[in-house]
C-alpha cells in the first residue's frame, strides 16, 4: 500500500501554489487507492501560528481533499503535528551524534558571514557552511554552552529518479554540513521531516520544486537512521507574472481570497489540473472527479505563470 503526505507549515494562508501542490500529492495516492497523510509542519515557533493550521485544513476540505490520517482524525502514527514530536527528533539526533554523523558548531551569524570565499551553497540558501568546526567533538564543557548541530556531509554525490524532473545527480557535500538542531533548540526541517517521513511509512513524497535540492540531504539523514528512502517526484511552482513567487504583491491569490471572491472550488481544482498539464481543457471538475485523469508522466516541468488570463480563468 503507497503513503504520501500533504505537509503545509502554518505560517500563512494557503495559496494556489499550496493548493497546487496538495492537489497534486492528493491524487498520486488517491489514484493508487492509497493512504494520504496530512501534517502539520509547525516547528518554526516563531513563524507559525495556530489559527493558520485551522484556516490550513478549513481550505483543504473547501477544496475537496480529505485525508486518512492527519491532526483532527488522528491516526497510527499520531501525533501529526511536528510540535508534538520533539522527543523523537531529539532521539534521532542522539543516534546520529552517537555514529559520528553530527559535530556541534559554534559560528556565530557574523563569523560565517565574514568568510567571503566561501563557495555557494544550494538554490537560496546562501553560501555553504565551509566546515570549520567539523573536528570539534560534544564535550561536557561544550554543552554547557551554545551550539548548533551539523550534519557531516559524506564525501560522495547523491542520486535519484525524480518522479517528475527524471534523473537527479547532486555532487558530493552539496550545500555543505548542515544545520539539524539550532542554538536557539529549534530543530532544522530536514531532520524533522526525514524522520517523520519515516516514523508515517512514506513510500511517496510529491512536494514542490523549490525542495528539490533537500532531497539529497533528506536521503542521506534517511539512510544514516537506517530507513528506506521513499520515491520524489517535485512538481514545478506557480510564480507571478513578474516571474516571482506567488505572494501580497499579486494581488488575490489565497484560497480564502479566491473563495470570498466567488471562485467556485470545481473551478479551482479544474483549472490547477489544467496548469498542470493533467486535463486538456480547465473544465470545472472536483478532486475526486481527477483522480482518473492523474499521470505522474503528464505533469509539466516548467513554472506556471498565473497571469491575468489564468485569473480571469478562475472565474469562469
Ligand atoms: N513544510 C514544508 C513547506 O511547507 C514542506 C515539507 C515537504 O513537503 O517536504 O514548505
Ligand atoms: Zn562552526
Amino acid at each position: 500500500m503507497i503513503r504520501g503526505r500533504y505537509a503545509p507549515s502554518p505560517t500563512g494562508y494557503l495559496h494556489l501554489g499550496n493548493a497546487f501542490t496538495a492537489l497534486l500529492a492528493w491524487l498520486q495516492i488517491r489514484r493508487e487507492g492509497g493512504v494520504f497523510v496530512l501534517r502539520m509542519e509547525d516547528i518554526d515557533r516563531d513563524r507559525s501560528r495556530p489559527e493558520y493550521a485551522d484556516a490550513i485544513l478549513e481550505d483543504l476540505r473547501w477544496l475537496g481533499l480529505d485525508w486518512d490520517e492527519g491532526p483532527d482524525v488522528g491516526g497510527p502514527c499520531a501525533p501529526y503535528v511536528q510540535s508534538e514530536r520533539l522527543s523523537r527528533y531529539e532521539s534521532a539526533l542522539d543516534r546520529l551524534l552517537e555514529e559520528g554523523r553530527l559535530y556541534p558548531c559554534t559560528c556565530t551569524r557574523a563569523q560565517l558571514k565574514a568568510i567571503a570565499s566561501a563557495p555557494h551553497g544550494l538554490g537560496s540558501e546562501g553560501p555553504a557552511y565551509p566546515g570549520l568546526c567539523r573536528g570539534r567533538t560534544l564535550t561536557d564543557e561544550l554543552r554547557q554552552s551554545r551550539y548548533s548541530l551539523r550534519f557531516r556531509m559524506p564525501d560522495e554525490p547523491v542520486s535519484f529518479r525524480d518522479g517528475v524532473f527524471g534523473e537527479q545527480t547532486f555532487p558530493a557535500g552539496a550545500g555543505g554540513d548542515f544545520v539539524v538542531k539550532r542554538s536557539d533548540g529549534l530543530f532544522g526541517y530536514q531532520l524533522a521531516v526525514s524522520v517523520d517521513d519515516a516514523a508515517m511509512g512514506i513510500t511517496d513524497v510529491l512536494r514542490g520544486e523549490d525542495l528539490l535540492d533537500s532531497t539529497p540531504r533528506q536521503m542521506l539523514l534517511l539512510r544514516a537512521l537506517g530507513h528506506p528512502v521513499p520515491r520524489y517526484a517535485h512538481v514545478p511552482l506557480i510564480l507571478g507574472d513578474d516571474g516571482k513567487r506567488l505572494s501580497k504583491r499579486h494581488g488575490s491569490v489565497t484560497l480564502r481570497e479566491l473563495r470570498q471572491a466567488g471562485v467556485d472550488s470545481r473551478r479551482l481544482t479544474g483549472c490547477l489540473a489544467h496548469w498542470a498539464g493533467i486535463l486538456e481543457e480547465p473544465e470545472p471538475l472536483a478532486p475526486q472527479d481527477l483522480i482518473p485523469r492523474f499521470q505522474l508522466s503528464a505533469i509539466r516541468k516548467t513554472p506556471v505563470v498565473f497571469d491575468d488570463a489564468k485569473r480571469r480563468g478562475l472565474f469562469g
